[in-house]
Parts: C-alpha cells; structure tokens; sequence
C-alpha cells in the first residue's frame, strides 16, 4: 500500500513539474515574444513567394503566427553549424506558419524543437543519409540547410523538404493531442483519404503522376509529397485532380489560390 501512495505522489509530483515547465515556457513567450524587424519583413518578401503575394489582411495574420512560432520553439545548431541565424529561424519558421495557416491557434507545439544541420546527415538509426526528418518522440524536427535551400531554390517544382517534413510532424500532431485545437477534422481526413489509393496505384504502376515516385512508399509519403505540391504547384495540383486539390482545401484550411492576390 504505501509503495502504491508513493508512486501515486511520485506521479502527482511528476505531473505537477511539467505544468509548471508549461506553464514558465507560455508566460516567458508571452513576456518576451519574438519580434519580425521590418528587414526581416523585407527578407520575407524577396525569398518567401507565399508571404509576398498574400493579401494585406493576410499578412499581418501571418506575421503575427509567425511570431508565434519563433517565440515558442528552439532553433538549435547541430553537425558543425555555428549557429541558426536570423534569416534560417525566419524562413523555417515561415515553412511551418505557411503549412498550418488555416488554424486559428495551432503551432505543433508538440515539436518544440527544430535541429538544424548545416548538410545532409547520417542518422545512425536507419544507417542512411538524411534530409530532414521528425522525431515525435523527443518533439524535434529536424532539417539539413543546404537541403532546405535547395527546396526553396525553384517555389514552383513540387520539391521542398521543409514542407514535407512539416508535413509529416502536422499529421504525427493529429494523433498526439497538444495544442487546444484539432488538426484534422475527421470528415475533411476520410474525404482527402479517398483519392489516395488510386494515386498511389498509379505511381506503383510507373503510370505519368503529378507526384514524385517516393509518394508511393506509404500513406505518409504520400500525404507529404502531396503538400509540397499543395503549395508550391497549387494550380497545377487543382488541374490535375480538382477533387483531392478541395479535400486537401478542406483538410488544411486553406486555398493558397484563394488567398494570394
Ligand atoms: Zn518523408
């Protein structure tokens, strides 16, 4: 009986520090918010295509979840980077405010913190060369710069690593409940879900695909690589297949041909 006290109080005890840890990480971010200086502002305009052609209304909304993400997560160098400057922690910051726009308060706030390594890495797990990746584990996402610039390099190839790997943590947050909002709602999911199957038919089959061929690994490739283009060849997308282009629409909140000028 006692052990079974002490581990309840052991559990309480537990329970109470990580409020605590929540609750001085919400009020230092909420006291000190991270700014956008207005040369960062302008930064945005020459490299970032979906802020620049955003509607008035829209990007002040932008900057101020932009903010938002920049004063609640943890840019930290790693693999021999010196550091993550400014105009990293803007446009990977950016990445992540672009991909989950359509909510009110989302921020992943699950993945708390970004690794950035300055090439791509070798991950002793998988024994392979990496791009980028998530660990929902430890709440990281993790990018290579020298990849993450080359995804930016063409905004209208259908390629970007950043997207995808935000891609890949805002559904991994779909089944891990953090932020007092939802990410998917479960009818928008099923109707993006249907029009799956047969896209990745398809690209099995070696048939001609708007999406790359890794979209066919698994169902969370798929959705990643379906991002990617969401954003970065939205009419494209809606040409090809109008109906998942909408689901899509439905799911993440947003249409970027709706929203930009
Ligand atoms: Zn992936």
């Amino acid at each position: 009986m006692a052990t079974t006290l002490g581990g309840c109080h052991f559990c309480f005890l537990m329970f109470a520090t990580y409020l605590f840890i929540q609750f001085i990480n919400e009020a230092r971010w909420k006291l000190f918010p991270r700014k956008v200086t207005p040369e960062e502002i302008r930064f945005l305009d020459a490299y970032f295509p979906y802020f620049a052609r955003l509607k008035p209304v829209h990007r002040r909304e932008f900057l101020r979840k932009l903010e938002t993400i920049l004063s609640t997560k943890r840019f930290v160098p790693r693999g021999g980077l010196d550091e993550v400057t400014s105009e990293m922690e803007i446009l990977i910051g950016a990445t992540i405010t672009m991909v989950i726009f359509g909510w009110k308060r989302l921020r992943l706030a699950h993945f708390h913190t970004i690794l950035v390594y300055p090439n791509a890495y070798y991950s002793t797990v998988n024994k392979v060369y990496h791009r980028g990746e998530v660990n929902p584990k430890h709440g990281l996402i993790v990018v290579s710069w020298k990849c993450f610039v080359e995804g930016m390099a063409d905004p209208a190839d259908g390629v970007n690593v950043g997207i995808h790997e935000i891609a890949h943590a805002l559904k991994l947050a779909n089944l891990i409940e953090t932020d007092g909002e939802h990410e998917f709602n479960p009818k928008a999911w099923t109707e993006y879900t249907q029009w799956v199957p047969a896209e990745m038919d398809r690209l099995r089959k070696g048939l001609p695909s708007l999406f790359r061929e890794s979209a066919a690994l698994n169902e969370h490739e798929f959705f990643a690589v379906a991002l990617e283009s969401f954003f970065e060849r939205s009419q494209d997308l809606k040409n090809y297949h109008p109906k998942m282009y909408q689901s899509l629409v439905h799911l993440l909140r947003q249409d970027p041909l709706v929203l930009m000028k």
